[in-house]
């Protein structure tokens, strides 16, 4: 039988757009190659951060609200928590980024505060005392990101979507230039639409019907340590990076001087630190190129930097046991914002990534913008900004 749509990837993305379309009452399959959540959204830190980006905005706030009803929800609990947040800085160059930062964030509604070094281990007792200060930003939240998907795609089951997990797609069908359904090993699938939620993934699979899709990949490392005696970290820690207006991010695909630096220079590291309910902390964050998304490439460089960023801010994790370290890989575009809407040149496949740093606070509301997108056949206020054409020349 064909479904009105067939969402591929179980991320954050694909389950977010599997609830909204379920909800309008599509009939909907979401199809996953592994488990749920086995991408870049059940590796990642669960910050929901507020980003100086002015289309992000009004869907942060989206966002909030939605996660909020959803932990009211009957289904599974995803840990969702306001959370403290600090940008803070080991040098006066760290600190002019993060002020800088700090008052992009107060233009577009987030107020902020500056913290002074004398007040900085009051506020936050593990850090290190001679850092430069910090700036305190206010809307930050935070959620376990696999059982935030996992409590999404429950939703979108009891609004009828099918959920269908270690179910890869292979390939497109198509109908002249029109896409018409997905093959899987159990053969093809049809619907009316076929959304593309497959993170870095999906450029292969729209290039099968001739549709480029600047999405590409940045492996990210974490590592997990055990609590520290004494300390309970109250805030998300972050060097003013990689949201800020100078920030750290990767703005395009990996160029050749890239892949041809040693691994310790293509790989970027920034110092993050997310307290988990338990005591536990998970350290970041690197950006390598990640040109096999299935490759784990630089690893060891980026744990070791890792290791070292966090030792410089926070001394006390020097004796932090390590529980863990693994990595995922971000779906990047060019320009840093999703990529929402129809796949250029290709009637009937639609697109849900490239969220980049952030995908946790931004699914819920591209989703809805999606499902209106699909719905109507026309482009819903707020999704010009993420417009997956914008690059076309
Ligand atoms: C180290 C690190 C830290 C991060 N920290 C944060 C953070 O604190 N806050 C935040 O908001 N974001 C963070 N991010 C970014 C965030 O993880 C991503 O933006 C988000 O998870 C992207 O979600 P997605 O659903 O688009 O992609 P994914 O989660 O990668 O989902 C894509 C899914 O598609 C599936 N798939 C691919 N190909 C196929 C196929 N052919 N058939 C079927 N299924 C397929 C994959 O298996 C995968 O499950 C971090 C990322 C990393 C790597």
């Amino acid at each position: 039988m064909a479904h009105d749509v067939i969402v591929v990837g179980g991320g954050i993305a694909g389950c977010a757009a599997a609830e909204r379309l379920a909800g309008e009452g599509l009939s909907v399959v979401l199809l996953e190659r592994g488990a749920l959540a086995g991408g870049a959204t059940g590796r990642n830190q669960g910050g929901l951060l507020p980003s100086p980006v002015p289309a992000c905005g009004g869907l942060f706030a989206e966002a909030i609200a939605f996660y909020e009803e959803a932990a009211r929800d009957r289904g599974v609990s995803f840990r969702f928590r306001p959370h403290g947040y600090l940008l803070v800085a080991s040098d006066e160059d760290g600190l002019a980024r993060a002020r800088n930062h700090g008052r992009a964030l107060t233009e577009v509604g987030f107020p902020t505060q500056e913290i002074g070094p004398a007040d900085l281990r009051t506020v936050e007792p593990g850090l290190a005392p001679d850092l430069a200060g910090a700036v305190a930003v206010d809307g930050a939240h935070a959620l376990h990101p696999v059982l935030a998907a996992v409590a999404l795609a429950g939703r979108a089951a009891r609004a009828g979507a099918e959920i269908r997990t270690h179910t890869t797609v292979r390939g497109l069908t198509t109908d002249g230039d029109r896409v018409t359904g997905v093959v899987t090993d159990a053969g093809p699938l049809a619907a009316g639409a076929v959304v593309l939620a497959a993170g870095p993934w999906a450029r292969s699979l729209a290039q099968q019907v001739g549709s480029d899709v600047p999405v590409f990949g940045s492996r990210g490392w974490l590592v997990r340590t055990a609590p520290v005696t004494d300390t309970a970290f109250r805030h998300t820690l972050m060097q003013s990076t990689w949201h800020g207006p100078v920030g750290l991010k990767r703005s395009g695909p990996p160029l050749l001087a890239d892949i041809a630096a040693p691994a310790a220079t293509a790989t970027q590291v920034v110092f993050s630190l997310q307290p988990l309910p338990g005591g536990d902390v998970v350290l970041g964050s690197s950006s390598g190129p990640a040109l096999q998304p299935d490759d784990p490439g630089d690893g060891e460089e980026a744990v070791a930097l890792i290791a070292a960023a966090a030792a410089r801010h926070v001394p006390v994790l020097a004796e932090a046991p390590v529980r863990a370290a693994w990595s995922g890989v971000r779906p990047m575009s060019p320009d840093g914002l999703p990529l929402v809407g129809p796949a250029p040149g290709a009637p009937g496949l639609w697109l849900l990534t490239g969220f980049g740093i952030d995908g946790m606070p931004l699914a819920p509301g591209t989703a809805r913008l999606l499902t209106e997108y699909v719905v109507s056949g026309r482009c819903p206020a707020g999704a010009e900004p993420f417009a997956p054409g914008r690059f076309d020349d």
